[in-house]
């Protein structure tokens, strides 16, 4: 893998390259394009403009898009889109965790209430494993109900809400929420599409 990169400016640290290169797929960024080579690393606000190396605002592109990005016929804003959306492309993390933690965000320091099962947990599966959201089961209050026709079983409520079905805990909810490293995550992704449209070039 080469990588083209102007003369004249500090060079790009070796981890931010690989991490932008892994969050592109090693590919072109442009979802109609994807050609594997030769790619450079573009600064989605011009690089005269920040004097700096920032993950958030850079972006892997080939060539030819890269050209027709400083041409200005590649939309600024549509490349913001992309870039907040990489992570998705690249398959590390589906649609639905995509969503998950934009509405965390969104939310700022609220939890998220989701049912508690192992669908939910595998859905989220590699948010959970990169550290990015915690979840919290909230406490169970154990009720004994009699039904008739029914032999005695057991209700656990958390604020009446989870349960369980002959002692057996088989659902409620758990509470959702960001970690430090998933809230750096959270706005890498939609603090470019919070930018005011007035912004973009
Ligand atoms: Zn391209």
């Amino acid at each position: 893998m080469v990588l083209f990169m102007p003369q004249g400016r500090p060079a790009i640290p070796a981890q931010m390259k690989r991490d932008l290169l892994a969050e592109a797929g090693y590919r072109c960024s442009i979802p109609a394009c994807r050609i594997p080579e030769p790619l450079e690393l573009e600064h989605i606000d011009d690089w005269a403009k920040v004097r700096e190396h920032r993950f958030e605002n850079m972006i892997v592109l080939c060539r030819n898009c890269h050209h027709l990005f400083k041409a200005k016929r590649i939309d600024k804003r549509f490349i913001r889109h992309i870039k907040a959306n990489l992570a998705v492309l690249s398959g590390r993390y589906s649609e639905i965790e995509r969503r998950l933690v934009e509405m965390l965000y969104e939310r700022g320091d609220e939890s998220v209430m989701l049912d508690a099962n192992d669908l939910t947990h595998l859905s989220m599966r590699n948010l959970l494993r990169d550290g990015l959201v915690a979840v919290i089961r909230p406490p169970q209050i154990e009720t004994r109900i009699s039904v008739p026709g029914n032999p005695i079983r057991t209700r656990t409520g958390a604020d009446g809400a989870a349960y369980a079905s002959g002692g057996r805990y088989t659902g409620g909810y758990e509470l959702w929420n960001l970690t430090g490293a998933g809230r750096e995550l959270a706005k890498r992704w939609f603090s470019a599409e919070l930018i005011s449209p007035d912004s973009a070039e």
